[in-house]
C-alpha cells in the first residue's frame, strides 16, 4: 500500500498492525499465549536487550498480540506509539512514570472519573507525587496552578460522569507555554468521536476496558504517545533527557527521538512496574476495535434520542448531555464532537434519592452496575454506590448528588430502552 494515500479511520480500526501470522497464515491475529520467546542466536539475545534490534523477549515487555493492539490505537488516535497496560488505571501510572519524580507534581481536572481522583488523590502521594485539582474551564486557574515542579497537565477529553467537554485547545495552550505535556484521558470519546492529538494533546492516556473493547470482556488499558513534545528542551524530564542510570546509561531521548517515551515505557516502565497488559484481553480488545466508529455512532445517536425523551419526562428535573442544545457544552460538543457526543450522561431527578434508587431497581432492560462502554445499556445511582463514602457537599461537587443518575447508553433498539425508562420513571 502506498504511503502517499493515508488510510481511512475504518480500515485502520480493522488492519492496523495486523498482517497475516508469518507463520500460519492466520488471518485474525493469534493470541501469543506465550511467556517468552526462543533467540535466534547469543547475539540476537544482546540486539534486543539493547534496544538495537526490536524483538519479543519476554510478554511482560512485549508480546505480538499486545504489539497489534498497541499499533492499533496508535494508529487510531494519531500517535507514533502505544503501550498497553493491564487496565486503565495501570496505564496512568504507566504515563506518569517517565515524568515523575519525588516532589513534582500534576495539574489536573477537577472533574475525572472516581476512581482517577482516588488515584491521584490518595495513592500516588506514597511516591512522593502530588495533584492540584483545578477546573479546566478556568484556564487562568490552570496556569496559576502550574509551578516549576509541574510535570503535566491532565484532563479528560469528554469527562466522566457526563456531559462535560474539556476544551482541549486551550489546555493544550496552556500546557505549551509551560513546557509541559498535555495528557488526555479519551476513555469516554475514543478516537472514532475525538482524537485529542489532533487538538495539541501530547499524549493520550484511556481506558480500553470501556468502549475499545465494547461488550464488557476484557480489563485493559492504552497511553498513546504523539511523539510530538521535545523532552530535550528543558531540564524538567531527565528520565527522558539524561542518560538513564536503570538502563546502561541509555539517554532515550537522543537515541530513539519521537519514540523515547514510548520507548521508555517498555524498557523501564513495563520491565519494572509489570503492568503489562495479558494477550488475551488484547484480542477481545483488538476484535471490539474492529467495529468501533459504527458502534460509537450508534450509541451516540441512542443516546441523544434517549437524553431528548428524559429532559421532555415531567419526573427529571436536567439532563447534563452535551449532544443536547439545552448542555452549555453543546457548542464544544459541536467543534470536538461532530459525529456524537458519546453514550455517558447523568439525569437529576425531581425525587431526589429515593427517586434514584427507585429507577435502577426498576429497571429491566438497563443492567444496574459499576462500568461504562458496554453494548448494553448501563445505569448507576452513584450517591447510594461509587460517591457513597463522600459527603453530600463532594457529592454534589462530583456531579454525583443525591438527585444523580448515570446512564451509559448500550446500542439496543432506542424505542425498548425508552419504554423501559419510561414504566420504571412511573413505578410506585
Ligand atoms: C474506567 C475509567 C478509567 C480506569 O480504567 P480501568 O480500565 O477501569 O482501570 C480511567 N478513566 C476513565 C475516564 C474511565 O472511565
Amino acid at each position: 500500500m502506498s504511503d502517499e494515500t493515508p488510510l481511512g479511520f475504518e480500515t485502520r480500526m480493522i488492519h492496523a498492525g495486523a498482517a497475516p501470522d508469518p507463520a500460519t497464515g492466520a488471518r485474525q491475529t493469534p493470541i501469543y499465549q506465550t511467556s517468552s520467546f526462543v533467540f535466534k542466536d547469543a547475539a540476537h539475545a544482546a540486539r534486543l536487550f539493547s534496544l538495537q534490534e526490536v524483538g519479543y523477549i519476554y510478554s511482560r515487555l512485549t508480546n505480538p498480540t499486545v504489539a497489534v493492539l498497541q499499533e492499533r490505537i496508535a494508529s487510531l488516535e494519531g500517535g507514533v506509539g502505544a503501550v498497553a497496560a493491564a487496565s486503565g488505571h495501570a496505564a496512568q501510572i504507566m504515563a506518569l512514570f517517565p515524568l515523575m519524580g519525588p516532589g513534582k507534581n500534576i495539574v489536573a481536572a477537577d472533574k475525572l472519573y472516581g476512581g482517577t481522583v482516588n488515584q491521584f488523590g490518595q495513592a500516588i502521594k506514597r511516591f512522593g507525587w502530588s495533584v492540584k485539582f483545578v477546573d479546566m474551564d478556568d484556564t487562568d486557574a490552570v496556569r496559576a496552578a502550574v509551578d516549576d515542579d509541574t510535570r503535566a497537565i491532565w484532563c479528560e477529553s469528554l469527562a466522566n460522569p457526563g456531559g462535560i467537554v474539556t476544551d482541549v485547545e486551550a489546555v493544550s495552550a496552556v500546557a505549551k507555554d509551560a513546557g509541559v505535556p498535555l495528557i488526555v484521558d479519551n476513555t469516554m470519546a475514543t478516537a472514532a468521536l475525538w482524537r485529542p492529538i489532533e487538538h495539541g494533546a501530547d499524549i493520550v492516556c484511556s481506558s480500553t476496558t470501556k468502549f475499545m473493547s465494547g461488550n464488557g470482556t476484557a480489563i485493559g488499558g492504552i497511553v498513546v504517545d504523539s511523539g510530538k513534545f521535545d523532552w530535550m528542551a528543558s531540564d524538567k524530564f531527565p528520565s527522558l533527557s539524561q542518560p538513564a542510570p536503570e538502563y546502561n546509561g541509555l539517554n532515550f531521548g537522543e537515541a530513539l527521538g519521537p519514540m523515547a517515551y514510548t520507548f521508555h515505557s517498555i524498557a523501564i516502565g513495563l520491565r519494572d512496574l509489570g503492568g503489562c497488559q495479558q494477550p488475551q484481553n488484547a484480542f477481545y480488545t483488538l476484535l471490539g476495535l474492529e467495529t468501533l466508529a459504527l458502534r460509537m455512532e450508534r450509541h451516540s445517536q441512542n443516546a441523544l434520542k434517549i437524553a431528548e425523551y428524559l429532559e421532555g419526562h415531567s419526573a427529571v428535573d436536567w439532563v447534563s448531555y452535551p449532544g443536547l442544545k439545552s448542555s452549555q457544552y453543546h457548542e464544544r460538543a459541536r467543534k470536538y464532537l461532530p459525529n456524537g457526543a458519546g453514550a455517558v450522561f447523568t439525569v437529576g431527578l425531581k425525587g431526589g434519592y429515593d427517586a434514584g434508587v427507585k429507577l435502577v431497581d426498576s429497571l429491566k432492560l438497563f443492567s444496574h452496575l459499576a462500568n461504562i462502554g458496554d453494548s448494553r445499556s448501563l445505569v448507576i445511582h452513584s450517591a447510594s454506590t461509587t460517591h457513597s463514602q463522600l459527603t453530600d457537599e463532594a457529592k454534589t461537587l462530583a456531579g454525583a448528588g443525591p438527585e444523580v443518575v448515570r446512564l451509559s447508553i448500550g446500542l439496543e433498539t432506542a424505542d425498548d430502552l425508552i419504554a423501559d425508562l419510561d414504566q420504571a420513571l412511573s413505578a410506585r
